[in-house]
């Protein structure tokens, strides 16, 4: 007969989930030191990980917490849209938190955990624990000199967590090479300097951060030149690693993307509306707020900015007008470096 550690694992497997792991709580005692070592490479980043720290004590929030089971779900399997190939993070493009299949997996897993009388909590959109360090714990894979958890179909999966009040334990295999001696691509690769070393980066000076719920001057930060092709998110570090390559296989369309992503070329951000972004856009790129559209569009000149071609002028010269201090920042710095 199955062990109910069994029972959930198969169900995960059920479900599409490519892992499923079981840790005690215990074994994530360790988080707090490794939050502070972290802290301690990058001092003035303490601040951008204060929500983590809140994780290192999740007991004290949830006293009946025995265990944690830890999912992998694979999302390097779906259809790019060629024009944004590059310019968009491929998670932020791909995210199963939004795509209303895989939530419906999560809440199908949830369910299933309730039915075999667990009590479960989960958050799985901002996370409730370090879902790394669990997805390790359990055998789940590893993680590596880029900071990013990897399993065998390389870096390009989520990981999604629940607490359940029963002692529980079930370790993944897995069998994955550590990174080669030597190997530094993906430092290489960081355009902005913000993975410095192996397993040091300054998330205040990530491309993803600073494009996504961080940047709030691009303007005035001199990093924003160093953001090449990169509208929304960055994958730089990722797509230059040797451990990744070939695993991502276009085989699959996620759901809705031909309906959303001819709207997110940098001339159809320009002209964006509103209204239509925060209907269409905004609930599938969360982590900019509804009123947030200035921010794409900041994003964008800074893209038309390093990518400077003749067609981008009428956006820009528009730009100049924009009702948004930021926006006719960015819009007039170009113009005076372009048009002066
Ligand atoms: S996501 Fe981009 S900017 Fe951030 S560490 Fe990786 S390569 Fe550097
Ligand atoms: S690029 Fe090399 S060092 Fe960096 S994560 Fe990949 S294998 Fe490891």
């Amino acid at each position: 007969m199955s062990t109910i550690e069994q029972m959930i694992q198969d169900k995960a497997y059920a479900l599409g989930y490519e892992k499923c792991g079981i840790v005690p709580i215990q074994a994530l005692d360790d988080y707090g030191e490794q939050l502070q070592e972290r802290i301690q490479k990058v001092p003035f980043a303490e601040k951008f990980y204060e929500r983590q720290k809140h994780f290192a004590s999740i007991q004290q929030e949830y006293p009946w917490v025995k265990s944690v089971i830890v999912v992998a779900v694979r999302y390097g399997k779906y259809k790019i849209p060629e024009h944004l190939k590059g310019h968009i993070g491929k998670a932020y493009l791909f995210d199963s938190r939004v795509e209303q299949g895989s939530i419906r997996n999560s809440l199908a897993m949830e369910k299933y955990l309730q039915e075999l009388g667990l009590k479960v909590a989960s958050n799985q959109k901002f996370g409730m624990i370090g879902l790394r360090l669990a997805a390790m714990k359990a055998g789940l894979g590893i993680i590596r000199k880029n900071n990013f958890f990897y399993t065998e179909s390389g870096s390009w999966v989520r990981l999604e967590a629940w607490l359940t009040d029963r002692e529980m334990k079930l370790i993944e295999d897995s069998h994955l090479p550590v990174c080669p001696k030597g190997c530094n691509r993906c430092i290489q690769a960081c355009p902005s300097g913000s993975l410095s070393s192996s397993y040091t980066m300054s998330p205040l000076s990530c491309i993803s951060f600073l494009t996504t719920f961080g940047g709030r001057d691009l303007p005035n930060e001199p990093l924003c030149k160093n953001f090449g092709d990169w509208i929304y998110g960055c994958d730089a570090c990722q797509d230059a690693c040797p451990m990744n390559k070939g695993k991502w296989e276009e085989t699959d369309d996620f759901p809705e993307v031909s309906q959303w992503s001819p709207h997110l070329t940098p001339e159809n951000v320009m002209g964006m509306k509103e209204d239509f972004y925060q209907q269409k856009i905004q609930p599938k790129f969360f982590y900019l707020a509804p009123e947030e559209l200035w921010k794409w569009q900041v994003n964008v000149l800074c893209f038309m900015r390093n990518n400077y071609q003749e067609t981008y002028q009428p956006y820009i010269i528009v730009a100049c007008q924009n009702e948004n201090p930021k926006v006719r920042e960015m819009a007039q710095l170009i113009c005076k470096e372009r048009y002066a």
